[in-house]
């Protein structure tokens, strides 16, 4: 249905956006081919890296009318096949949106291109002692339009949330290349459909997001870190409920299993002292703006901790210390990936029914023959599980493996999950979303998406089967 690129539409690309700003060589389209998700690879015909808005949209329009596809590409940080140019077409790269463009101290907001590098805004919204809290553990990679088309999350949305509660208005490009304002730059509104909140985790086949506001806070002054060890991952697990029962409000609450740890240390580089009956970590942030309070809720938790089979609790004091064992903490995605073929699942339910769904994993590791690294946001109930291909042979990897993930996601279905907390579907999760999901959603967004997009040019393939 879609049409091939010609020299002629390659022309116009030229002619709308700059001869230099169009890509057509290997090495543009190969890196433009990938993202981090699995060893997929997909060809796009031709990568525009737009300078503006403006571009933005007559190169959309022009695809609209042509019916080309367009995937829209942030930082190819993604975990689901999002940015992956499955039907071809055109690859619109924004990584020359990267502006901040004002943090306003008067009213606490950011507005931002979407190319902006996370921690870029972190650290300029830090400068003026104000904090943005969704901190994906790629925070040092991702842009904040891929981390709204995901409304991704990462520690912190325990105590501050995920993207989603921080976007406050849009600009965004629609399909026939039209420029929306989605909302208005308040902190509450009432006006009408929440058009804002449905292009936030709508994965670039809504519309494309060309400039954001963001809500900011103030920064805490202070925090407090500590890393309890465990002999098993139920008993990790147990111990998160009971955190949040007994009213603390952790500002990061991660499980690790300990080849999570190892897996990271060893690819880092780095050593770690534990007790060597650990199997698995739970690491536990407090912040806030009074030391003792922190204190109080780290004593709280820690006798929480000991009357539920810890082993040991380490706390971090230094500002070294701590980003040293954030960074093992932040770097395990990365090094579970590292030298391997993965399927990475992001599982999430309600948190007291994580030990549930570990022993439910254990079990289906144990009758399917794969080795996992599971860790993630247990405070959220989220855990990544990091299925690894090892020496699995190709035919077992693409038909049987899949079926043991359907048991996982069956799994979490029963206890009121979903499959995926901040990863979005994607790609390769669709045959799992279309399996799970209610018939009568997937009728409404065919819908939506008629309405936004009726000739299907923006990032095809993706969430849904056409
Ligand atoms: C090591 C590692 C750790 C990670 N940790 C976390 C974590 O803790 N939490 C978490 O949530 N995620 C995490 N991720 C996943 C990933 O970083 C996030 O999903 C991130 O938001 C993707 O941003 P990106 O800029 O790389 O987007 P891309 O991968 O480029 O794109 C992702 C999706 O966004 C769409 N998109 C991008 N920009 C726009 C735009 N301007 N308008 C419309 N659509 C757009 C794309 O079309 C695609 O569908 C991790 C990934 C890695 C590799």
């Amino acid at each position: 249905m879609y049409k091939k690129i010609i020299e002629t539409d390659i022309e116009i690309f030229k002619s709308l956006v700059g001869e230099e700003n169009v890509y057509l060589d290997a090495e543009t389209l190969e890196i433009n081919s990938k993202d981090y998700t699995e060893n997929l690879s997909f060809m796009p015909e031709v990568v525009i890296i737009p300078a503006n808005v403006s571009e933005i949209s007559g190169v959309v329009k022009y695809c609209n009318l042509n019916l080309i596809p367009v995937t829209t590409r942030g930082a190819g940080t993604g975990l689901s096949g999002g940015a992956l140019p499955v039907m071809g077409g055109v690859v619109l790269n924004l990584k020359e949106l990267n502006h901040i463009i004002q943090i306003d101290e008067q009213n606490l907001q950011a507005i931002v291109e979407p190319g902006v590098i996370n921690e870029d805004l972190q650290n300029a919204a830090k400068a003026k002692n104000l904090f943005y809290p969704p901190d994906p553990a790629s925070k040092g990679s991702c842009s904040l339009g891929g981390n709204i088309a995901h409304s991704s999350g990462g520690p912190k949305a325990v105590k501050y949330g995920t993207t989603k509660d921080y976007v406050l208005n849009l600009e965004v490009v629609l399909a026939n290349g039209d420029i929306i304002n989605t909302g208005a730059n308040v902190l509450k509104n009432s006006t009408g459909y929440n058009i804002t909140q449905l292009m936030v985790g709508s994965e670039g086949t809504l519309g494309i997001v060309t400039k954001i506001v963001l809500k900011l806070i103030p920064l805490p002054r202070f925090d407090y870190l500590m890393l309890a060890c465990f002999e098993n991952n139920i008993d990790a697990c147990k111990n998160v409920a009971m955190l949040f029962q007994a009213g603390l409000t952790p500002s990061a609450c991660e499980f690790i299993t300990v080849r999570a740890l190892q897996t990271s240390l060893s690819f880092l580089g780095k050593t770690f002292e534990y007790p060597p009956q650990s199997k698995a970590f739970l690491l536990i942030e407090f912040d806030g703006n009074h030391l003792n309070t922190l204190e109080e809720e780290a004593l709280q938790a820690s006798e929480i901790l000991y009357a539920s089979n810890c082993l040991e609790i380490y706390t971090f004091d230094s500002a070294d210390q701590k980003e040293n064992i954030w960074k093992i903490r932040r770097s395990i995605g990365e090094a579970a990936k590292h030298g391997n073929v993965y399927k990475e699942e992001d599982t999430v339910i309600p948190r007291f029914y994580l030990p549930e769904l570990l022993s439910e994993i254990d079990r289906i590791e144990k009758e399917y023959n794969f080795r996992t690294i599971i860790y993630g946001h247990a405070g959220d109930g989220n855990l990544h599980i990091n299925i690894l291909k090892d020496d699995l042979d190709n035919d077992y990897w693409q038909h049987k493996i899949p079926e043991a993930i359907n048991q996982i996601f069956a799994k979490c279905f029963e206890l009121g999950g979903t499959i995926s907390g901040e990863h979005g579907i994607g790609h390769v999760q669709r045959p799992y979303f279309h399996k799970f999901m209610d018939p009568k959603i997937i009728e409404i967004y065919k819908s939506i998406k008629k309405s936004l997009d009726p000739n299907l040019v923006l990032n095809p393939s993706k969430i849904w089967i056409v």
